[in-house]
């Protein structure tokens, strides 16, 4: 265990005192196998509950398959050292349910009976390469087959496409290159994953609409008029990847406002608010308006906007500089 220090826990999302973990659980299907990796910051709490769930289920639905019988007592024990170093966590109000008494109470058996289990299984089967868990801070879970190494990251649903990660790190370094067509390669995978709800594509997405953000900040909106438009071409398959698009089209909105494009810019912002409303859109198309000369219809997006946002600071401050005219 890292040091523990006072931090956002990545499963209850609390304010605890946290530090770095990682948790596996492996379940076996005879001629499928299924690994679930969960590390990053956690409290004292998580790893209670992760670990009792995941040690329940390794215990009892581990074991059926070869590479199982061996993935299944790495889990076992790789769970127990976190839970073991998490105990220099102290306990914070609020945080989920301790584990069980009785379970604490079973804990020293479980090392016994892995090593028991690994030497009796050193004898049968050769040991798969135990590669190192992808750095990720939420679950990730795939079905592999049974004769797969251990801890390949993969995404969930979609077992026969490439991991989401790579492609949006295609996409960057293809725009940063000037290369549109490379990047449209990408997006085009990412746009597969999202159409299969895998949650990693929505944070590929998120990830990607970040870095939009911030290179459109500094004025690149050129080398990313293409990334725009794949990106309006992107399934809508979740609210999380309807809210990301909306959040690159309103960046992309502010970088025409910049430019001169007003119509653009509103353009933009309309598309923002019809995938998924929010105040920053209906103000960037008031901006839009009023550059455009075009006073009543801001106010109105600005009113429209404050109806349905009402705490919106932005918005309120916008509509008084109007009626103070
Ligand atoms: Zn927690």
């Amino acid at each position: 265990m890292a040091d523990a220090f006072n931090g956002t826990c990545s499963q209850c999302g609390r304010d605890a005192p946290v530090a770095s973990f990682t948790l596996m659980r492996n379940i076996g299907m005879l001629v499928a196998r299924q690994w679930t990796n969960t590390s990053g910051l956690m409290c004292r709490g998580c790893v209670d509950s992760t670990f009792t769930r995941y040690t329940l289920v390794c215990l009892f639905f581990g074991w059926w398959g070869m590479i199982s019988a061996i993935a299944t007592p790495i889990a076992l024990l790789a769970n127990f050292w976190a839970f073991l170093t998490s105990r220099r966590l102290p306990t914070a109000d609020g945080t989920r349910a301790s584990i069980a008494p009785w379970l604490v109470a079973a804990l020293p058996t479980v090392p016994v009976a892995c090593i028991g289990a690994l030497v009796v299984l050193a004898a049968v089967a050769p040991t798969p390469p135990r590669d190192t868990p992808a750095p990720v801070v939420t679950e990730t879970a795939y079905d592999a087959p049974e004769d797969d190494a251990p801890a390949a990251p993969a995404p969930v649903a979609s077992p026969k496409l490439p991991p989401i990660t790579a492609p949006i790190g295609e996409v960057a370094r293809s725009l940063d290159r000037g290369d549109p067509e490379e990047a449209a390669d990408a997006l085009k995978k990412l746009g597969a994953h999202l159409a299969r709800k895998d949650p990693a594509a929505d944070k590929a997405l998120a990830t990607f609409v970040t870095r939009l953000e911030r290179d459109l900040g500094k004025g690149q909106l050129v080398a990313y008029e293409q990334a725009i438009k794949m990106l309006q071409e992107l399934p809508n398959a979740t609210d999380a990847a309807r809210a990301q698009k909306a959040k690159g089209l309103i960046a992309v909105a502010r970088a025409r406002l910049r430019d001169q494009d007003a119509a653009g810019a509103q353009l933009d912002s309309e598309a923002a608010l019809e995938l998924a409303p929010s105040a920053s859109a209906w103000l960037v198309k008031g901006d839009a308006l009023a550059a455009q000369g075009q006073r009543e219809d801001a106010a109105a997006a600005w009113q429209h906007g404050l109806d349905d946002f009402p705490n919106d600071a932005q918005l309120k401050a916008r509509l008084k500089k109007t009626k103070a005219r």
